[in-house]
């Protein structure tokens, strides 16, 4: 397949994936849009010339909004018909005479966070990374605390701190553990640290007391993103007991700016690692919902190149998307359209696969040495870090289904 909008070699955004996203031109308010090759196609305007009538219920109001919400409230039906849509549009020999005045170029756009999230939760779903972290902070016990391996473990994040992707990080405030019988001190946390994770962008409002089925759970699933979940460890370590992240975590979370359609990585669902012990019968999933998709972090210091300090495939992860929103309703809980499930730091088992500075340098014992000469622990003001993550292409013989990226520098505490 391929669209009469250009798509240069290499590019994220190819026919195959059309994520979305809300963007503005300077002056302009925030619109919907979806990607393709260095463009964006406005949603609003070609929902206005009556070209996606028949997709989504209210096509003009649900996207001609800045944000996805309307459409999230949508059901999955209605997302596979708008998208199978704006394929037919964007596809060579079609639409490009009633479509092409509505792309704008994505160089001149800024972008926007693309929903308004409603409930914000952050798992912990990668087995790596829980044991190491379990390694680091117990040394002598089982490195997996005994309910991991029975449910997906979670805590509820603050929406409210959600960012787009571009948005400085500043460096937050807190209270740290103090030594023996000292008044702990308050100040600019000494451990700012990320977390590489894939964001659920999540749909269709549930009825308070029903659980949704583990094998409905995909219907839900609008599409996914880059989060990084930035963490002050040390303000983290000293309030986390008994009730769990707070402070250390709330100061802001960043997402990228393109939600990519579940079914855009539908060719990218791989089977899962086995589970043992099996999941009681409300998590236990069948079919393959482990995503083939390539994470990278890059670190940029003093101004200088960005360079890559950690890679790994979000494949490995132990507990999957449907069987953390099966969790997450087990007990009657709703959801509403918007709320983001972030799988948690998702790290390899090797040492350049941790998805965060807390592995990558054993809880700031081991320096990173960078290619400039600086070494890091944890971050500096002025660091900034990037995120990134694809599935398919080059050598793999199927589109490239890119996620775009995700990046914050970090400012000087206020
Ligand atoms: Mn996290």
């Amino acid at each position: 397949m391929s669209s009469w909008v250009p798509v240069p070699d290499g590019s994220d955004f190819p026919l195959e994936n059309l994520p979305y996203g809300s963007f503005s031109r300077a002056g302009e308010a925030p619109r919907l849009g979806v990607a393709i090759g260095e463009q964006i196609l406005d949603l609003g305007a070609v929902a206005r010339a009556g070209l996606l009538d028949g997709t989504v219920d209210e096509p003009v109001t649900t996207l001609g909004a800045p944000v996805l919400n309307p459409l999230l409230a949508q059901d999955h039906a209605a997302w596979a018909r708008l998208r199978a849509r704006l394929g037919e549009l964007l596809t060579a020999g079609a639409g490009a005479g009633s479509t092409a005045g509505h792309l704008v170029p994505q160089a001149e756009a800024r972008m926007h966070l693309p929903f308004v999230p409603g409930d914000y939760v952050d798992f912990y779903s990668s087995i790596e990374h829980a044991s190491t972290v379990g390694r680091i902070f117990r040394p002598d016990g089982d490195p997996l605390l005994p309910n991991w391996r029975w449910m997906p473990i979670a805590y509820h994040g603050r929406a409210g701190t959600v960012v787009v992707s571009g948005t400085p990080i500043r460096r937050p405030m807190g209270q740290r553990r103090p030594p023996p019988d000292e008044t702990p001190p308050f100040g600019p946390t000494q451990r700012l640290d990320i977390e590489l994770e894939l964001g659920f962008v999540v749909g269709r409002a549930t009825t308070l007391g029903e659980p949704i089925p583990v094998e409905r759970a995909a219907d839900h699933l609008f599409g996914v993103t880059l989060v990084n979940d930035w963490s002050a460890r040390d303000i983290q370590n000293w309030e986390y007991q008994p009730l769990g992240p707070f402070l250390g975590k709330s100061f802001a979370t960043s997402v990228g700016p393109w939600v990519v359609p579940m079914e855009a990585l539908a060719p990218h669902r791989v089977a899962a690692r086995e589970q043992d012990p099996p999941p009681l019968p409300h998590l236990r999933l069948s079919g393959e919902w482990a995503l083939d998709v390539e994470l990278r972090v890059d670190l940029a210091v003093d101004g200088g190149a960005p360079e890559e300090i950690s890679a790994v495939n979000a494949r490995g992860l132990y507990w999957s998307a449907p069987q953390q929103l099966a969790h997450l309703t087990s007990n009657g809980a709703t959801i509403r359209p918007g709320d983001l499930l972030a799988s948690g730091t998702i790290s390899g088992p090797d040492p350049g696969q941790g998805g965060s500075l807390l592995e990558r340098t054993w809880n700031g014992r081991d320096p990173l040495p960078l290619a400039s000469g600086a070494r890091r622990t944890f971050l500096e003001d002025g660091d900034t870090v990037t995120l990134r993550g694809w599935a398919g292409g080059e050598g793999t013989g199927r589109p490239r289904i890119g996620l775009g990226s995700c990046a914050g520098t970090i400012t000087p505490a206020g």
